[in-house]
């Protein structure tokens, strides 16, 4: 399909997402009213912008479903993230849900060169994690033979790759290299597997990891992206090219934003990737922020597949902070506070904007060994740690240190910034 029709296609299947989501989602409704746009308003692709954002944290506000657009008992099926920082993240899948979801995982498939004929060995977490069943639902929609081995028991995903002639694996990269290392170990020969293909993702992974998993297993690497709230794996996925990941476009509809205006860049200039679920009626999902820096490459592909592709994401918004007009990553303030030494890694910081300027506060917990009721001791530290950051990052801030242990260790993403400014 060209552009040009491949826009009209989008335009049209926006327009009937916008009235289905405006109708049945009460979230969508209050927050299109509030702005005054009608569905009505959305009719060609282009009308996307005069849609409202949605992040994570709506979905976690709404836990555990007020988002979906169907009741309960129509979803054919519900998966969830760990929650490892609030509430889960519930999505739920109409039985047509499914049917998209795995044609997309199904056109991934094909990127990589399988067919029907393909043994497709699915090794990611089966469970309400998507990456299993996601590839099983996408090799089965192909029509390949597929083995749900899912993770773990490492000598008999080995054995049954070499026995039962798998062509394809789907894991995460890491898994990957782990099950080359197996294989090595175990004194087998890539000679006697049939593996040709894997698609890798739910992980970052770095272009020497694909070089280190292609030389050891004999195969292709491809990248796989998705996300849960979007629908799991197979939003996109590389092809024989490997440059850059096709999007099933006609699915999911891609904008590249400045993650600070929230503006719609201009085609090839880098940003946050945002998603909208054109396909998809039990959780639809509009002008979704995936919070992933990347940018979109809209020329023809050596494959000859039109569809556009994204860049292997980078970097993430949600790290980076914008504080008077400077932009600053968290680890940066990390390393800075490594470098001092005489105080511990933990910090906190609270970006405000006070009277339009912007403000940035840093909790610092002080270390045992520097532990000193001598207020103009703690005074001097202060002011190393403000010197040091000032000329890390270029701005300047108030530095506050704080007891031992009284800052808050998250295990995961660690959440240590607090921004007060309501920008999106
Ligand atoms: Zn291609």
């Amino acid at each position: 399909m060209d552009r040009e029709q491949m826009r009209k296609l989008q335009g049209q299947k926006l327009h009937e997402l916008v009235e289905w989501t405006y109708a049945r989602v009460e979230h969508y409704r209050k927050k299109m009213d509030a702005i005054g746009v009608k569905p009505d308003d959305i009719q060609t692709i282009g009308d996307i912008a005069k849609l409202p954002f949605t992040t994570k944290a709506d979905l976690r506000d709404t836990y555990p479903t007020g988002m979906f657009a169907v009741p309960n008992t129509e979803m054919e099926r519900i998966h969830a993230s760990s929650g490892t920082t609030g509430n889960p993240t519930v999505v739920g899948y109409t039985k047509g849900d499914i049917e998209s979801w795995s044609e997309s995982v199904a056109r991934c498939l094909v990127g990589a060169g399988a067919t029907k004929d393909s043994v497709l060995q699915v090794s990611y977490g089966y469970g309400l994690f998507t990456g299993g069943l996601g590839l099983h639902y996408g090799g089965e929609y192909l029509g390949a033979t597929v083995i749900p081995t899912s993770t773990g028991n490492t000598a008999r995903q080995i054995r049954l790759m070499k026995d039962l002639g798998t062509t394809h694996l789907a894991c995460t990269p890491s898994y990957a290299l782990y099950l080359a290392e197996a294989i090595e170990e175990a004194g087998l020969s890539m000679e006697q597997f049939k593996l040709t293909d894997g698609v890798f993702g739910g992980e970052p992974w770095t272009l020497n990891m694909r070089r280190e998993i292609e030389r050891r297993l004999h195969i292709k690497a491809h990248d796989i992206y998705g996300l849960s709230e979007i629908s799991g794996p197979g939003v996109s996925c590389e092809c024989d090219a490997q440059m850059g990941l096709h999007v099933q476009e006609d699915h999911f509809y891609p904008e590249i934003i400045d993650p600070e205006t929230g503006e719609v860049l201009p085609p090839g200039e880098k940003g946050e990737l945002v998603f909208t679920t054109l396909s998809k009626r039990g959780l639809p999902l509009i002008r979704y922020r995936t919070r992933d820096i990347t940018r979109l490459l809209y020329d023809r592909c050596q494959c000859g597949r039109t569809t556009v592709r994204m860049e292997k994401p980078d970097g993430r918004s949600d790290d980076m902070l914008i504080i008077r007009g400077v932009n600053v990553f968290p680890s940066q303030i990390e390393s800075a506070l490594l470098e001092i030494g005489e105080v511990n890694p933990y910090y906190m910081l609270t970006v405000d904007r006070v009277n339009n300027l912007d403000t940035l506060d840093i909790d610092v917990e002080m270390s045992e060994s520097m532990f000193s009721d001598e207020v103009r001791r703690v005074e001097d530290i202060e002011k190393k740690i403000r010197q040091k950051i000032e000329s890390t990052i270029g701005i300047s801030a108030k530095i506050h240190l704080v007891e031992q242990k009284s800052l808050k260790r998250t295990e995961g993403k660690a959440s240590r910034v607090i921004d007060k400014r309501h920008l999106t």
